[in-house]
């Protein structure tokens, strides 16, 4: 049997990241067994969809890299189809015609809370009034125009089912209401549209949030009335922000497109998602996505909810930059430098091996793409930007000693080999003959080469930059201190 499932986003607003997170397990689900992902558009809430949230939801989807393989189906194009499953239901006697008005039905819940108090005496209201019909006038009346609601009717005993991630669910069927599956107005209801879909597009496995958990018996029940094979399910537990409370966005963005904005790639977002409510049993935490789909199972998602750690987020995303190659870099760092107006298109792509080895030295300390934009700045550029609270932090606290170090150091940097090696060995040498930690004269040294408080690590820094550049930009600093910057 191939593995079909399928992501049923309502395009009545952005991707969420617990939507984007139900659509990853399912496609990894789907990768994993060599099944069929498919994507269905639930677009008919009329009044609330729009084709904007559906492209923003595909252009999601794509970003993320969770490719679909049949789709997008839109739901509103089934509406035949779904009124064709209600006459069945009709006409199989699983379902009635509720000619009972909403307000004859409120009245009718307010007697009978005042007077039994037996909340279930008004459950069945409807069946009872339709069953108390002479043969026929049910169709007579419906046939000349009236108003009504077509209810299905929920059978007597309960609903079981095996699902992937509480194992066995058990409902009542007595505490279902009859619900209607299709409107007054002729608009088929969620549960029976899903129903009638997923059996459509041969769903054999339903996976979604747990917050659809009472839905599941309802539509078990009418794959059973409608003769169609039942889906195995399985329910993930909800997202919460850090505090336990659910996921809002007091906890940060909740929106793909905002990550994309942000500068994240989306691969870290793919692989944070994947560990929120799910594990792969031992502490590895960065896998990219390949391995994810290797070692994704159904087994392995918890029943406990999932917490949204922004911080892990943060510390994934720098994972991912570490690990991508330049050339993937390199079309999202131009786009952005050259916004920026910090450098020219050209001028990159004359360059582009300098350029390409200045992404691989930056990429390590990066965690947006923002941060690469401003990591880049002192390299691209001669006129260098000082940061004034690293320079009293680092300079000026005590100016003497820190133009002598840089002045020192000046002097060695003239005829050390200009390799990594050497210039580590070179500075933390004198570093020690000056008895001091290497930091008092790393930090004082990063700032006069970069302006800045934090850089790539200096040595390759120093070693990237040169050194005709990097004597120059000492000789700069010094002439700061000259100056009686200091002072
Ligand atoms: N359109 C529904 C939603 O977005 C789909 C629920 C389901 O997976 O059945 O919540």
């Amino acid at each position: 049997m191939t593995i079909r499932v399928r992501f049923p986003p309502s395009p009545t607003g952005y991707l969420h990241v617990g939507g984007a997170r139900t659509a990853l397990f399912n496609w990894l689900f789907a990768r994993h067994h060599g099944g069929v992902f498919v994507l269905r558009i639930e677009d008919t809430d009329r009044d609330r969809s729009n084709p904007e949230h559906t492209e923003a939801i595909l252009h999601a989807l794509r970003w993320l890299g969770l490719d679909w393989d049949e789709g997008p189906f839109f739901q509103s194009q089934g509406v035949e189809r779904h009124r064709a499953d209600v006459q069945a239901l009709l006409d199989s006697g699983h379902a009635y015609r509720d000619f009972t008005s909403a307000e004859e039905l409120a009245r009718a819940r307010e007697v009978s809370q005042l007077s039994a108090g037996d909340e279930d005496d008004t459950r069945r209201l409807p069946r009872r009034r339709a069953e108390a019909m002479a043969s026929g006038e049910a169709e007579e009346r419906a046939a000349n125009g009236e108003a009504h609601a077509v209810r299905f009717r929920i059978p007597e005993g309960e609903t079981v089912w095996e699902d992937l991630v509480h194992q066995e669910m058990r409902f009542q069927n007595a505490e279902i209401d009859d619900l209607v599956v299709l409107r007054s107005d002729g608009s088929p209801t969620y549960n029976l549209a899903v129903a009638s879909d997923d059996a459509e597009q041969r769903i054999t496995h339903v996976i979604r949030g747990d917050d659809h958990l009472s839905n599941t018996p309802k539509q078990i029940l009418l794959y059973h009335a409608l003769d169609r094979p039942v889906p195995t399910f399985g329910h993930v537990p909800m997202i919460l922000g850090a505090d336990g409370k659910r996921l809002s966005k007091r906890h940060g963005a909740t929106a793909v497109g905002e990550y994309e904005s942000e500068g994240i790639l989306p691969g870290a977002l793919v692989n944070f998602l994947a560990l929120i409510g799910w594990s792969p049993g031992d502490d590895q935490e960065f896998m990219p996505v390949e391995d994810l789909v290797t070692r994704f199972t159904m087994e392995r998602v918890l029943k406990k909810s999932g917490i949204f750690n922004l911080k892990k987020l943060d510390w994934l995303s720098g994972q991912y930059f570490n690990a991508s190659d330049a050339e993937v870099l390199e079309p999202l760092l131009t786009e952005e430098l050259v916004a920026s107006g910090l450098v020219t298109r050209e001028d990159l792509e004359s360059r582009r091996e300098w350029y390409l080895r200045l992404i691989d030295l930056l990429k390590t300390r990066a965690r947006r793409i923002p941060d690469l934009v401003d990591l880049a700045r002192p390299f691209l550029t001669e006129e260098l930007v000082f940061d004034v609270p690293a320079m009293e932090k680092h300079w000026f606290k005590a100016p003497v000693e820190v133009l002598e170090r840089l002045t020192a150091l000046r002097s060695r940097l003239e005829d050390v080999p200009w390799d990594l090696e050497p210039l580590e060995t070179m500075i933390r040498k004198y570093a020690e003959e000056q008895s001091v930690g290497a930091g008092k004269v790393i930090h004082p040294l990063r700032v006069a080469i970069t302006g800045r408080e934090a850089s790539p690590g200096i040595f390759e820094v120093l070693a990237f930059l040169g050194r005709r550049r990097v004597l120059q930009r000492l000789d700069d600093a010094i002439a700061r201190f000259d100056d009686g910057a200091g002072s």
